[in-house]
């Protein structure tokens, strides 16, 4: 009985498990030969396909290198590096957004001390913020939010009562919406604690505005399979910081540097070829993507005006392409689209949930009070969303909220 609980929890995937065969590849394709799902999952992303990603895994076999900063991963830190017209430095993997997180505090900060144990970050965020933060030993203080766009109002951390027990502070991007990174600046130069930026879903607002990318405060960013660009797991750090891009790499890799001696803290955090060669594959069809993902979202906001929600429907690039949001009016109104989007079999998600101190791991953190965070988050609703949608599947997700809100 344990055991078989054990095991499905260990067993997510909920297909039938299909040993491949060449001829069972089929190729989907974005855009114009959609197909619809039903139920229609919250996230259905479409990594390029294994034909897409053949020849990079073949330049991996060719190598017999496989990690540690192998020919693909530099290949694909530079490709990012020439997107933005930067140094290629400046785009440093990772094998996930959290370890990203994790890496640029320990390059910055390091671990926490005695003195300085805080980490100040908004409650609503993914929990992964907070993860990356504890990971480093910090315990997690958690602050409100703007109402108007849901990041960290600075004032609240310029004059926060607590900033002598801050050890560092992690801005985050909620849904990719980018924080304004020169008033960080100005915040980091006044209070003198280093400021990092949990960008996760940002990754198409940080390649579009390279200028937010600077030498005083790293931006990490997630490759995870549900966000916009993805290399199936991976991340990056986005930082024009030589040196601390130098101990990125050190921190992903055991705290070792060009050598075998631990001489820092770190882990292992470091991308794999393999997941390179996917990144490589994304990054040959960019362009065709990101104009997939815009007929989509703007479906969403055609669909939404029609009805009378145009205001309340978030998309790219207000949010980042991977997101088609639905911010109710009020609670009242949020129960009620989230009962008739389950009873439609649409599937939805509140994505940053109501806050990371209702999680049950970080109950035990203090914050403040966080009345904005408890107004909006039950309001912000995750509707399904793909590269592929069709444009009747968003019709009819639209249908069941106009209804629901009448
Ligand atoms: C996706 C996400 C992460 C986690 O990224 P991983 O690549 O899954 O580690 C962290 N923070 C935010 C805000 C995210 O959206």
């Amino acid at each position: 009985m344990g055991d078989s609980l054990a095991w499905d929890k260990l067993k997510p995937w909920p297909g039938e498990l299909v040993t491949p065969t060449p001829s069972s590849a089929r190729a989907p394709k974005f855009g114009s030969d959609a197909v619809r799902e039903r139920p229609s999952r919250v996230s259905r992303p479409l990594l390029p396909q294994a034909r897409d990603i053949f020849k990079y895994l073949e330049l991996a076999d060719h190598n017999r290198w496989y990690t540690n900063r192998g020919c693909l991963v530099v290949l694909l830190e530079q490709r990012l590096a020439e997107l933005i017209g930067q140094e290629s430095w400046t785009v440093m993997t990772t094998a996930s957004g959290t370890a990203a997180l994790e890496a640029a505090i320990l390059a910055t900060v390091g671990c926490a001390d005695a003195d300085r144990p805080l980490a100040l970050m908004p409650s609503y965020t993914f929990t992964a913020t907070a993860v990356a933060a504890e990971r480093c030993g910090y315990k997690p203080y958690f602050i409100d939010i703007d109402p108007e766009n849901w990041v960290v109002d600075l004032e609240v951390i310029a004059l926060h009562p607590r900033l002598k027990e801050v050890g560092v502070v992690v801005a985050v991007a909620p849904y990719g919406r980018l924080p304004d990174t020169n008033a960080l600046k100005v915040l980091q130069a006044r209070t003198g604690i280093q400021i990092v930026v949990d960008a996760a879903a940002a990754f198409e607002q940080v390649i579009d505005h390279p200028e937010c990318i600077s030498h005083a405060i790293p931006l990490t960013v997630s490759f995870h399979a549900t966000k916009t660009f993805s290399t199936g797991e991976g991340g990056a750090v986005f930082w024009r910081d030589l040196p601390g891009q130098a101990k990125i790499a050190q921190s992903v890799n055991f705290g070792m540097l060009g050598s075998r001696e631990s001489s820092a803290p770190g882990f292992n955090g470091r991308m794999s070829e393999y997941h390179a060669a996917v990144g490589l594959a994304m990054l040959d069809q960019l362009a065709d993507r990101r104009q997939s993902y815009a007929s989509v979202s703007n479906a969403f906001l055609r669909a939404a005006e029609t009805r009378g929600l145009a205001a309340q429907v978030l998309v790219s690039p207000d949010v980042s392409s991977a997101y088609a949001l639905f911010v109710a009016a009020n609670h009242t109104d949020a129960r009620r689209t989230q009962t008739a989007l389950t009873a439609a079999s649409v599937d939805w998600r509140q994505w940053y949930e109501e806050g990371l101190h209702t999680q049950s791991h970080f109950a035990g953190c203090e914050h403040d009070p966080l009345p904005v965070t408890s107004e909006v988050s039950p309001r912000v609703i995750g509707l399904p969303m793909a590269i592929d949608m069709a444009s009747d599947e968003i019709n009819d997700v639209l249908d069941v909220i106009a209804q629901a809100c009448s």
